[in-house]
């Protein structure tokens, strides 16, 4: 109770505190988000980077081809987000290594242009897993020409390392951004660019990825509304990029409702939260800082009742928890109390039973028997009292040992107790003397019934060891009347109708 009442007090939650605590858990949401992606991106901008810084120490010499080819295609092994990676000079050269696309047999594609004074070569081949060119082709005086692209037109005139906005690939006709970092010779100017492509499906990827395990969804747009990345809209880039038709989505034209509430909430009317027909969602958005000056946005929305919910059911929880304790402890003081008690019980039990027959003793006999008298006198009914004894007993120990004599009592004891009628009790009185007391009994039906037990089972062989005996008893039966009241007194006058039987032969159930 301490426990629950604890919890109870501590935990009195209004809605406000709950809204603060999922806000708090948007915002981590967010901020994570962030983190992540910011990681994703900086990536690539670090893998165009270092080929700048290689290849300005000229590690990667710019006519050293097939050390260009390996280094290109090791760092697309290890950077799988990466599409494509690709280095271009102010003459127009071009070397570009990207996965394989179109030839399903091939790991990697390189695109080679080299210009000179007259003509323009372009070398395109694929390798497949084990290294070895297939496919190679010769273009003579290509179109394409990696000066016009968006990547190197704006790494040229910031001199900085940029992130383009979105746009399709020339290539391989799929949206994606790219990241470039200028050539600069030790003067300064500029003579080429290392770009790195990342496309839109990888980071929807990498976002649903994040989704997982963790409350609301996020979506990533430009500041003019063009979507970059919706784990929403993974699929439908996906499908459009297959159909060649590829169409940037924006916040407006996505068909996510969702999204374009959320984005209008944050930009248009500066609201943190907003409604999609009955339901409530929280939203939030922060600025995702690109080089080159680029600021997107990461924004996030959470259902607020499913978010208030599982906040709700994180409270439950510990109720739960607290519960359950509470009935483990119990359970476990129960236990503990009863294997405590348990020594008790069996103490009562050995009090009121005889170790060797089971049966009462003669301290229940006498705690029980003035009930027993007591109820017959009230109610006005007859009681008997019966002691027998087993006949010539000495001699059973005498001839077969002590162990055989008690192995007989048991049996003898045994039997009784099967010829016993409900109401009656039977006790081991001491030694082989039994004692039955017959409530509702008259002296008649006692005789009966002792005379039948007697014949019953005398017949009955007694088996111990290798032995097999036969006893009988001799029983002496005295009623309850109203001068012989106490059971000290019954018994006596039971116990002198067996010594008559006794007297008589045994093996005789006498009344007194
Ligand atoms: P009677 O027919 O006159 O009853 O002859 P008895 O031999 O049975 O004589 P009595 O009843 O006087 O003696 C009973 C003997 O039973 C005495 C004692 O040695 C033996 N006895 C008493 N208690 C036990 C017991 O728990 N186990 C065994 N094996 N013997 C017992
Ligand atoms: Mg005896
Ligand atoms: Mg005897």
């Amino acid at each position: 109770m301490a426990i629950l009442s604890l919890l109870f007090f501590s935990n009195l939650n209004n809605e406000r505190i709950l809204l603060k605590q999922a806000r708090t858990l948007l915002n981590n949401t967010t901020a994570e988000s962030l983190r992540h992606t910011t990681d994703f991106l900086q990536n690539a901008e670090k893998q165009a980077n270092l080929t700048v810084s290689l290849i300005r120490s000229r590690v990667i010499i710019g006519n050293d081809f097939k050390s260009q080819e390996n280094y290109l295609t090791s760092l697309l092994e290890h950077n799988t987000e990466i599409a494509g990676i690709y280095v271009a000079d102010n003459l127009g050269n071009f070397f570009y290594s990207s996965r394989s696309v179109e030839n399903t047999e091939a790991l990697y594609r390189t695109k080679q242009i080299t210009v000179d004074e007259l003509s323009k070569t372009t070398n395109i081949w694929w390798r497949n897993e084990n290294s070895e060119i297939i496919n190679p082709q010769v273009i003579i005086n290509e179109d394409f020409d990696p000066r016009t692209r968006p990547w190197y037109q704006l790494t040229s005139s910031q001199g900085s390392n940029i992130w383009t906005e979105p746009y399709v690939f020339y290539t391989t006709k799929k949206l994606g951004i790219t990241t470039a970092s200028p050539l600069a010779r030790s003067s300064g100017e500029f003579w080429g660019a290392v770009g790195v492509d990342l496309e839109f499906t990888e980071l929807a990827e990498f976002l649903s990825t994040l989704e997982i395990s963790r409350y609301g969804s996020s979506f990533i747009t430009t500041d003019d509304g063009t979507l970059i990345a919706s784990p929403s809209l993974q699929e439908r880039y996906k499908n459009d990029s297959k159909q060649n038709d590829l169409k940037l989505l924006t916040v407006l034209n996505s068909g996510d409702d969702l999204i374009t509430k959320a984005y209008n909430a944050v930009f248009k009317t500066n609201a943190t939260e907003f409604k999609d027909g009955s339901k409530e969602y929280l939203v939030e958005a922060m600025p995702l800082k690109l080089s080159g000056g680029r600021n997107w946005q990461i924004i996030t929305y959470a259902d607020k009742n499913e978010f208030l919910g599982e906040i709700r059911a994180n409270e439950n929880q510990k109720y739960i928890i607290a519960g359950v304790i509470l009935l483990l402890s119990v359970l476990l003081g129960w236990l503990l109390t009863r294997k405590a008690w348990q020594p008790l019980g069996e103490l009562e039990d050995s009090a009121n039973y005889d170790q060797l027959t089971q049966l009462y003793n003669r301290r229940y006999l006498e705690n029980n028997a003035k009930d027993l008298i007591d109820t017959a006198i009230l109610q006005d009914q007859p009681l008997c009292v019966a002691i027998l004894d087993i006949d010539n007993f000495k001699i059973i120990n005498d001839t077969y040992g002590h162990a055989i004599g008690d192995k007989v009592i048991q049996i003898f004891a045994n039997r009784l107790r099967n010829q016993n009628r409900p109401l009656d009790l039977v006790a081991r009185l001491g030694g082989e003397e039994f004692v039955l007391i017959m409530p509702n009994t008259t002296l008649e039906v006692a005789k009966a019934h002792i005379n039948n037990t007697r014949i019953t089972m005398k017949d009955r062989a007694y088996k111990a060891k290798d032995y097999s005996l036969k006893v009988t008893f001799s029983a002496g039966i005295a009623k309850l009347d109203s001068e012989n009241t106490s059971l000290t007194d019954i018994l006596n006058n039971a116990d002198k109708a067996l010594y008559e039987s006794k007297n008589s032969g045994r093996d005789i159930v006498s009344v007194a």
